[in-house]
């Protein structure tokens, strides 16, 4: 949970990727094989803009995928620092320790990359960003972080200015995770968690964290994002999975709530 103290306030770190071409005649190109997918369209991922807010284990994960898959343009929120502690599970390593999250993330997803990507590294948080008048502006947010405040700050952002959010979060005991699917017009975060839009605490540091659980549901995640703009069927906003099963899984649509904490009657 360190953050930077002090000045001067490090700079975003942007990269811009190049795709690897065949070089043999008649090999087949680098997404070949997800363009044979039913529904999956390479060329709405490639045009897609997705602002990712947080880059710890999940943030990490799913960035992963959106620069293997040829996402356009990648923006990471983060204004975490790495700790030694982090570097089981996620996408940092030794020469990363105690520099910013967000900056890192961006620097070793471009060595993943394999199409046209443009990935920035945003040193803040989110809240700080939109303060300082960063351009937070996307076709779609995902929100991997680990406070109630942030999600709710996210979700009243995005619903008002009509930008599909990806919610996705981990059990403390990391036998569960989720990713909720908040679009315009429809269910909300608050809808989904009435009492979390209230929470003003952040956790404890030294929180239980697994990579199994992190694996599983930033793949979900993936899969979400796909299913917004392509069409990659998806009959749920809300799926839930557990690990060891002794609970089913879940996946459902959640309502609009009369008496949303965030929107009240929903009135637009
Ligand atoms: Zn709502």
């Amino acid at each position: 949970m360190t953050r930077f103290i002090g000045s001067p306030k490090p700079r975003p770190a942007k990269y811009i990727t190049r795709e690897i071409k065949p070089t043999v005649t008649g090999e087949a190109k680098i997404t070949d094989r997800q363009e044979r997918i039913p529904g999956f369209s390479q060329e709405v991922l490639e045009r897609l803009s997705v602002v990712m807010i947080g880059g710890g284990g999940l943030g990490g994960e799913i960035g992963e995928g959106l620069v293997r898959k040829g996402v356009g343009e990648l923006r990471i929120f983060d204004g975490d620092v790495v700790e030694l502690s982090n570097l089981n599970r996620q996408r940092f390593y030794k020469k990363d320790l105690y520099k910013n999250k967000a900056r890192c993330l961006a620097k070793n997803l471009a060595r993943e990359a394999v199409k046209n990507s443009i990935i920035i590294g945003y040193p803040f948080r989110f809240q700080e960003a939109v303060e300082e008048n960063i351009d937070v502006s996307c076709d779609l947010a995902i929100c991997g972080v680990d406070n109630n405040p942030t999600r709710a700050y996210v979700s009243k952002y995005f619903y008002r200015r009509e930008t599909p959010v990806v919610f996705t979060a981990v059990s403390r005991d990391a036998n569960n995770g989720y990713v909720f699917i908040q679009e315009p017009d429809k269910a909300c975060f608050g809808c989904l968690f009435p009492n979390a839009m209230n929470d003003t605490t952040e956790p404890c540091p030294g929180v239980p964290a697994i990579k199994d659980i992190l694996k599983a549901v930033a793949g979900l995640t993936l899969y979400a994002v796909d299913s917004v703009f392509m069409n990659r069927r998806r009959n749920w906003n809300y799926k839930e999975i557990f690990l060891a099963s002794f609970v089913p899984d879940k996946a459902f649509w959640v309502k609009r709530k009369d008496n949303c904490p965030l929107y009240g009657e929903h009135s637009t």
